[in-house]
């Protein structure tokens, strides 16, 4: 049986800090959806969200708008991401500038997928960022800013093998990065053990784990593959025969991810991105079990019992 001492000392959630990740919405429920789950967010007081950047560009104008609004509606601190995808340096550098001009000060600096989509060769733009690496160079050039990057316990799907990869990475730490957030995973000891390689080659930044509450199994386990990240026997032994029960997987999904976030805390994790999907519930109650709360003046309005307040 795990000894889950650590993780259950009181004023836990004081010392873990946490950001959560939003897609921009493509309609006007799906707007409606995610604003109502940054609401719901907000006042747990995230050390930042982010915002995704579809593949080549797709959603750019969604998202500058999405990460507009948070800056004027939200006391949050966005971070845009954004892509080398099918766009000339030029191109790209002027969305960058577009982000700073609205306030932007951090950023999630990607490769990205190939336009056909994942698996397909990729082939960088001629006048373009050729990677990850690359494109951090350019923002650092461009202004002293907070760069997120991508890291990969299981390997990138196309990187040969894990010194090919973590080079990768070492690229992007020398050029400016500052954090790394990794793909989704559901096996700990392979994240545990590609931080002790990450550390063996002298990098030295947090690599903090994605988490990736799972809404929707059977989409979970169609995408994995693709993203380079394993499912395991267990876990879809537990979603097994859940497909029409939205409530028990729903339940099953908090246990999953309660049990995977407090086994990285006894581990010494203490910094989690979570992959929301743009919903609230599941991240909700994963923070609120390793003590995060919400904070009173952060974001919605919040009860205070006049004894308290006193
Ligand atoms: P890089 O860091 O440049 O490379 C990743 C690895 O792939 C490297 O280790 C390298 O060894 C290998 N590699 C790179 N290029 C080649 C090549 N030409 N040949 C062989 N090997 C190569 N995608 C989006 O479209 N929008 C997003 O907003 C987005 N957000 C993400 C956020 C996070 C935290 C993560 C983990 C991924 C995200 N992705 C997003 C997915 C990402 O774009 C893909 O995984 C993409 O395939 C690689 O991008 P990268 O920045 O990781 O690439």
């Amino acid at each position: 049986m795990k000894n889950f001492g650590f993780s259950r000392r009181s004023g836990i959630g004081g010392k873990i800090s946490v950001s959560f990740e939003f897609f921009p919405p493509k309609s006007e429920e799906m707007e409606a959806r995610l604003w109502d789950t940054v609401t719901r967010l907000e006042p747990l007081q995230p050390e930042f969200v982010s915002v995704t950047y579809g593949a080549g560009g797709s959603t750019r104008e969604r998202t500058a708008r999405t990460v507009r609004r948070i800056l004027t509606e939200t006391s949050l601190l966005p971070a845009a991401h954004l892509t080398c995808v099918d766009a000339t340096c030029g191109e790209v550098d002027k969305v960058i500038s577009e982000f700073t001009d609205m306030g932007v000060t951090r950023f999630v600096a990607l490769r990205g997928d190939p336009v056909e989509g994942v698996g397909a060769c990729y082939q960088p733009h001629p006048g373009g960022y050729a990677n990850g690496a690359e494109l951090v160079g350019a923002l650092k050039k461009a202004g002293n800013f907070d760069i997120s990057v991508s890291a990969y316990p299981e390997k990138h799907p196309e990187s040969p093998d894990f010194a090919t990869d973590i080079d990768m990475l070492k690229r992007k730490v020398d050029n400016g990065a500052t954090r790394a957030i990794t793909q989704f995973f559901f096996d700990n000891d392979l994240y545990e053990r590609y931080v002790e390689r990450v550390r063996r080659a002298g990098i030295y930044i947090p690599i903090v784990p994605g988490v990736l509450p799972v809404h929707n199994f059977a989409q979970v386990a169609n995408f994995s593959a693709r993203a380079g990240a394993h499912v395991p026997a267990w876990l879809a032994e537990r979603f097994d025969g859940l497909q029409n029960d939205p409530q028990t997987h729903a339940l099953v999904a908090a246990a999953v991810a309660a049990e995977q976030v407090l086994d990285l805390i006894e581990r010494g994790v203490d910094d989690f991105h979570f992959y929301t999907m743009n919903r609230a519930d599941l991240s909700v109650a994963i923070c609120h079990m390793i003590g995060i709360r919400a904070q009173v003046g952060a974001g919605a309005a919040i009860a205070v019992p006049s004894s308290a307040a006193a």
